[in-house]
């Protein structure tokens, strides 16, 4: 499809007036393109020749409105390091439009793209490095298999904002099935707005979880299954090393995807306690705690929507939290393990093994793809850490469970390189292709593209990236300014 033939239509501007502002985008000057995702646009039918044009530079500015376009910011509130903020909103990101695809409708939105009624003190902009970390991040983890909102363009521009010194700016071209948060729900249930609250609840339904729809005792579905869906993201995260850092409950999406990425990393040595967020003194949000944020989180949801259900209802269901997310985390531990078939009993071995790492300090990427070429010959992972001996204990566990598989040697092998990446973006990786594009040139930014899309694959040409974090980038903390 040419850019000129895309018809948008507006679902959330059905909804009460409340939910949202009309506003237009403030278009950036002196804008180019800096990477588009080819792939993406195939999925939502856009001409790839068109994504080179400069009519797409302007529509991802903000400058050239699509038929069918109405443009406006969502409403929402949320709890921010546990406390409540009863208006936060979309103060830099304005909806711009709804495309159907293969994959359902998409809801487009610029990032960056000027104020709205909900940019409180801030400038509706979004600088350059935070906008590479969103539009890289997101593709990454869509090319890792994990529930993401993802990106189909980054243009820079010439124009400059002040954080915490002089930066240019950029806009990201947002795609997702769903930008309702749990946070959505709150804003309404503070307010006591109980027909916007319905509202909502319906909209939500319908968009992500349309199987409902007419269904008895339909919200209490609703929320089982976003405690379904949220543990299991929870879990994902967990199983791949990745730190979100900013969990408040206006960064939780009501449809499971991973959103809003900010001072993220994935895990360098492994570190239960790791912090990514530098304004997070406490580890509120630290790596450990993801699960159970996941749950306090979920809590505040159930709190939101007890005007619509039975709030001892709703109790019964999130018991079932810790059940769900341990379940999840075992089969996907199990499948980094390469165990034919897992066992509650294995919980043994992966208490173990994060132990041994822990104590170890030991690359957790490096470490799950080295042990997928394991075949009993132990020297490539014993030289991981420093001490041989916690290494030997753990191994000779894992060699007594894998005498219960009935898979050989090799199709283990095969299976775990499918299951435990040979690339993560490790934030001094992102911040090497930042230092680049700050000077103009985005060669990294592709190379950080390509290898996150297929994050399994070999990619000889930059072995360096697969190897450990050299210790002066190893796990530091990311500010929240972008
Ligand atoms: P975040 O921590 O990025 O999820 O943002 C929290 C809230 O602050 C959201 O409502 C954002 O829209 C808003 N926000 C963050 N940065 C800016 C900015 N530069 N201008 C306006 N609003 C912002
Ligand atoms: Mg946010």
């Amino acid at each position: 499809m040419k850019l000129n033939e895309i018809k948008l239509t507006n679902p959330y501007l059905k909804l009460p007036e409340e939910c949202y502002t009309r506003v237009k985008p403030t278009p950036l000057k002196k804008t180019f393109l800096i990477h588009t995702n080819e792939e993406l646009a195939n999925i939502l039918d856009i001409d790839i020749e068109e994504l080179y044009s400069d009519a797409f530079v302007d529509f991802v500015n903000g400058a050239l409105q699509l038929e069918g376009s109405d443009t406006f910011a969502m409403c929402y509130a949320g709890h921010q390091f546990g406390f409540y903020v009863p208006r936060l909103g979309d103060g830099r990101a304005i909806n711009i439009g709804t495309v159907p695809s293969s994959w359902g409708d998409q809801h487009l939105q610029l990032k960056g793209a000027g104020q709205t009624l909900y940019s409180r003190q801030g400038d509706g902009r979004a600088v350059l490095r935070s906008s590479i970390r969103e539009y890289l991040m997101s593709e990454a983890m869509y090319g890792l298999g994990i529930e993401t909102t993802r990106a189909l363009a980054l243009i820079g521009s010439e124009q400059q904002v002040f954080r915490e010194d002089w930066e240019t700016t950029a806009i990201v071209l947002r795609v997702s099935p769903s930008w309702v948060r749990f946070g959505t729900f709150e804003y309404f249930a503070h307010k006591k707005k109980l027909i916007e609250l319905e509202a909502l609840a319906d909209y939500a339904i319908a968009e992500s979880y349309p199987h409902l729809v007419g269904e008895e005792n339909c919200y209490l579905h609703f929320f089982t299954e976003v405690v379904g869906k949220t543990a299991r993201l929870m879990a994902e995260w967990q199983a791949v090393g990745f730190n979100h850092g900013v969990m408040n409950t206006d960064n939780m999406s009501i449809a499971g995807l991973t959103i809003d990425y900010g001072p993220y990393a994935f895990l360098d040595d492994y570190d239960i306690n790791n912090i990514c967020n530098h304004t997070d003194a406490n580890g509120r949000y630290s790596f450990g705690n993801q699960p159970s944020i996941g749950e306090w989180n979920l809590r505040t949801l159930m709190q939101a929507l007890s005007p619509l259900v039975n709030i001892e209802k709703m109790e019964k269901i999130l018991a079932h939290y810790g059940r769900l997310y341990t379940e999840r985390i075992m089969y996907l531990m199990g499948k980094k393990l390469g165990l034919d078939k897992s066992e509650p009993k294995d919980g043994e071995l992966i208490t173990h093994l994060f132990g041994m790492m822990q104590g170890l300090t030991i690359d957790y990427t490096l470490f799950f793809r080295t042990l997928s070429r394991y075949d009993g010959e132990r020297t490539a992972l014993l030289k991981l850490g420093l001490f041989h001996k916690p290494m030997n204990d753990w191994l000779d566990s894992y060699d007594e469970r894998l005498k219960e598989n009935s898979s050989t040697v090799e199709e283990r092998q095969q299976k775990m390189l499918q299951n435990n990446p040979k690339f993560v973006l490790k934030n001094y990786m992102l911040q090497e292709a930042i230092d680049a594009a700050e000077e103009g040139d985005f060669t990294l930014v592709d190379a950080l593209f390509n290898i996150a899309h297929n994050p399994y694959d070999e990619h000889e040409a930059y072995e360096k990236w697969a190897e450990v974090t050299p210790d002066v980038f190893k796990n530091k903390k990311l500010s929240c300014s972008s």
